[in-house]
Order: structure tokens, then C-alpha cells, then sequence
């Protein structure tokens, strides 16, 4: 019988890849962290996620990066909802009202490519983390006792490295996932979305630093980044048939960006790119000794900013699990409790939640526009409903519900 280290091989070092290793490097497990891109490509990834709820900031500053994100994000209290039909402020949500409930009564506006850049460090820094940069993982192997997993290393050649457990943190194409036969269940939206980033400061027009915008002809999100220069994002929903270079022609984004908010003046776009939206949950979240985790277990829209966040939960659910194990104050049933609480949160919030948003968003009833905006206008005026909601959204409920289950 082969004898297997007592390490975690982790695949991906995205945010869920990064935060999951670094929570157990920290608590003296160690770690083997393989990452297809290596410092040459690892910070031209496209932008992606960015808006980081007040729980996963309280997870960011367990790990000690909260405090190195702070300064290059922008922390956010307040986010509005729009009626761009009427061009009216529908509500304004403070997370204030969450001033009991957590040290971080804000968001994070912090894109993914600087959290992964500033753990990418502390990651290389920490002696329990084996980092393999440029490093391609193909396939694995389990039995009862361990994980063999084969790479391909910078210089092209096979390798295989084993473990205790393997962790695929691969993102939505997971080679693990498919490798189990795991189903990805659910649907991809027809629309593609495009995300368009403007130098342009949306605040004088009355924005917060995110904005939800209901329309029924074009919704939109408005984001704002740290630069320099400081940047907005604006997402458009598309026509599912039009062509591709067609949307993405300077002229066509302009066009698109001046009909969002006439200024008579073109627009400094710094960056633009369309992606396809997809709703889908593993079926399983483990198979023996291999675990999914954030976006190879689940994919959801941006809107409501749960991907990420989610993922990073999973993170530190799965290590808390891991250095139980570790530390032999738990057998390893309790990463069956991993998939209940995470499958649950996944489909319960963050699919329920986000489909909603969505379609809050895009209605086209105005009978139905009206009710949900007078709904949305009712809970911010209620100091005890703003919280309740903030609650939902800022994705402590979901936390809860997890911790309530067995
Ligand atoms: C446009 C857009 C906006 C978004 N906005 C938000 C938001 O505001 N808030 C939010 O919470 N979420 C948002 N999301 C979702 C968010 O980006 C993802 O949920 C998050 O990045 C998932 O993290 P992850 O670590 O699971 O996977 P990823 O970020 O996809 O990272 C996976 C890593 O694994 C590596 N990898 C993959 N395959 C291999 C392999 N075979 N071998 C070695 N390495 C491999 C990849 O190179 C990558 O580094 C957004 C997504 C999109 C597309």
C-alpha cells in the first residue's frame, strides 16, 4: 500500500485556491498549490469579480489579507437600486444597520486580480505551501488512503505528486468534476453580458459606488474601482444573436454608453469584454478524497456579487474541516457535513438569490416593476427590514443556515 503524505493538494490558485491553502498553511497543514499560469500571464487575467460582502471580509482578515486589500479597494456602506425607465432613485440600502452584527459593516469594491495578487505573495512566502506556478494539472487517482495527481510541469515533462486530499479549486471547467462524472446541473442564460470599463466618475450624476439599474428594454449594473485611474464598470445585457465583434466595436460602445447616460461627449472606455452567464451547481460537492470547491461546484451571475464571496466560504468551511482531520479531532464523515452546508447554501442562496436579482432587474410587467419597487423602497425605509435584508444579502444568512445544519 503506498504511503501518502498527510498534504492537501490544491488545483487553482483563483481566490477559493489561495484562501484555502493559505487558512491551512496557517494552521500548520501543508499544502501543494498547482496553478496553470505561472508570473509571466498571472495578473493579464480578465476582470472579474470584485464587490466583497462584510462576512467574507471578516474571512479575509482571519487570513491577513483584509489589510492589504483595504488600501486598494474602496470600502462602499451603501448600495442603490435604480429605475433607469423613470431615471429615479428606487432605494438605498446602508450596511450600517449591520453595525452590530459585524465589525465590517461595508463592502469591499476589491477586484479578484488584486486579492489573488496580494495572497499569490503570502502564499509564496509561507513555508508550508509548495507553490507550482506554470504548472498544467491533468488528471488523479484515489484509494482509500490518497490522492495522485498528474501535472505537467513548466518544462512540459509529467510529474505526479500525491496527498491526503485533493481540492479542485480549477474554477467552472473543473477536470476533477468531470473526471467523477459529476453533473453540473442547471442552465445557461441565452444573453450574453457585456461589461464595458469607463474613466468616467458616475458619482456626480446622484450613483453610490454600486448600483442595481431595473429597466425592462436594457438593465444595467454600475461598479466603481480603485485606479489609478479610477474605473467603472457597466454591465448590458445583449441580443443573444448578435455578432460578437459587432457588440464589441468601439462605436457600438459608445453608442451603448451614451444611451445609459447621454453626456454628448464620447466616453474614455479603458477595457471591455462579454461573457456567458450560467447557473449551475454540482451535484456532488465530494467523491472519497476529492472535493469541488467555489466555482468548480458552483456558477452563478454576477449580479448580487455571491460568486466569489460563496467561493471564498467554501474555502474556509473546507479548511476548518481539513485541519480537524488533520489534527485527528475528526474523521473525515465531516466532509460529507461540507457538502450538505455548502451544496445547501449554493442552491438555496446563491442560485435562489441571484435568479431573482436577475429577474428583478429585467421585469417587464410594469404592474409587477411597480409592486417590487414600492417592496424595495418600504424594506430600506425600515430601519429593522433594511437589516433583515442586508442580512440576506450581505450572505450572513447563509452562513447561519449552514452552521444550523448537521
Ligand atoms: C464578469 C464577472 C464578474 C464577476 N463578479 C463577481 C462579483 O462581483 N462578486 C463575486 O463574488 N463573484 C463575481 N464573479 C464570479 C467570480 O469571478 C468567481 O466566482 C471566482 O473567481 C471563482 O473563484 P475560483 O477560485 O473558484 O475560480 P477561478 O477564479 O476561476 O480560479 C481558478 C484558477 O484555477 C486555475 N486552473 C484552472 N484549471 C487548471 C488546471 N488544469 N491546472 C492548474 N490550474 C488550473 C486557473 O488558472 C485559475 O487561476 C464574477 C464573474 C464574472 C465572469
Amino acid at each position: 500500500m503506498p504511503q501518502y503524505p498527510g498534504r492537501i493538494v490544491v488545483i487553482g490558485a483563483g481566490p477559493v485556491g489561495l484562501c484555502l491553502s493559505l487558512a491551512l498553511a496557517q494552521a500548520d497543514v501543508k499544502v501543494c498549490l498547482v496553478e496553470a499560469l505561472g508570473d509571466d500571464n498571472f495578473l493579464e487575467q480578465v476582470p472579474r469579480a470584485g464587490t466583497n460582502h462584510p462576512a467574507t471580509l471578516e474571512m479575509l482578515d482571519r487570513l491577513g489579507l483584509y489589510q492589504k486589500l483595504e488600501p486598494r479597494g474602496i470600502v462602499a456602506p451603501v448600495f442603490h437600486y435604480w429605475d433607469r425607465h423613470e431615471g429615479k432613485l428606487i432605494a438605498a440600502f446602508d450596511h450600517i444597520h449591520l453595525k452590530d452584527d459585524t465589525r465590517f459593516p461595508y463592502v469591499l469594491q476589491c477586484e479578484r486580480i488584486k486579492i489573488v495578487e496580494e495572497a499569490l505573495k503570502m502564499a509564496k512566502a509561507h513555508p508550508n505551501i509548495d507553490l507550482r506556478l506554470s504548472t498544467e494539472f491533468t488528471a488523479f487517482a484515489q484509494d482509500a488512503d490518497g490522492v495522485v495527481a498528474r501535472l505537467k510541469n513548466p518544462a512540459g515533462g509529467e510529474e505526479t505528486i500525491d496527498g491526503r486530499y485533493l481540492v479542485s479549486g480549477e474554477g467552472a471547467r473543473s477536470i476533477v468534476r468531470k473526471d467523477l462524472g459529476i453533473a453540473f446541473e442547471g442552465f445557461t442564460y441565452d444573453d450574453r453580458t457585456l461589461n464595458v470599463e469607463v474613466a468616467y466618475d458616475f458619482r456626480r450624476h446622484g450613483y453610490a459606488e454600486r448600483n442595481y439599474i431595473s429597466d425592462p428594454a436594457e438593465w444595467s449594473n454600475l461598479f466603481h474601482w480603485k485606479g489609478p485611474p479610477d474605473r467603472w464598470r457597466v454591465h448590458f445585457p445583449t441580443d443573444p444573436h448578435a455578432d460578437e465583434i459587432e457588440l464589441m466595436r468601439p462605436q457600438a460602445l459608445q453608442a451603448r454608453l451614451q444611451g445609459f447616460l447621454p453626456t454628448g461627449k464620447p466616453f474614455d472606455i479603458v477595457g471591455s469584454n462579454l461573457y456567458v452567464v450560467h447557473q449551475r451547481v454540482a451535484a456532488k460537492f465530494r467523491a472519497g478524497r476529492a472535493i469541488l470547491a467555489g466555482d468548480a461546484a458552483h456558477v452563478n451571475s454576477p449580479i448580487g456579487a455571491m460568486g466569489m464571496n460563496s467561493g471564498i466560504h467554501d474555502a474556509i468551511n473546507l479548511a476548518d474541516k481539513l485541519i480537524a482531520i488533520a489534527r485527528q479531532q475528526a474523521d473525515d464523515s465531516v466532509l460529507d457535513r461540507y457538502e450538505r452546508q455548502r451544496r445547501h447554501v449554493a442552491v438555496a442562496h446563491t442560485q435562489a438569490q441571484t435568479i431573482r436579482n436577475k429577474r428583478l432587474l429585467a421585469e417587464k410587467d410594469p404592474a409587477v416593476r411597480r409592486r417590487n419597487h414600492d417592496e424595495l423602497r418600504r424594506t430600506a425605509d425600515d430601519p429593522v427590514l433594511a437589516r433583515k435584508f442586508l442580512l440576506r444579502t450581505a450572505l450572513f444568512d447563509s452562513l447561519r443556515e449552514a452552521d444550523a445544519i448537521a
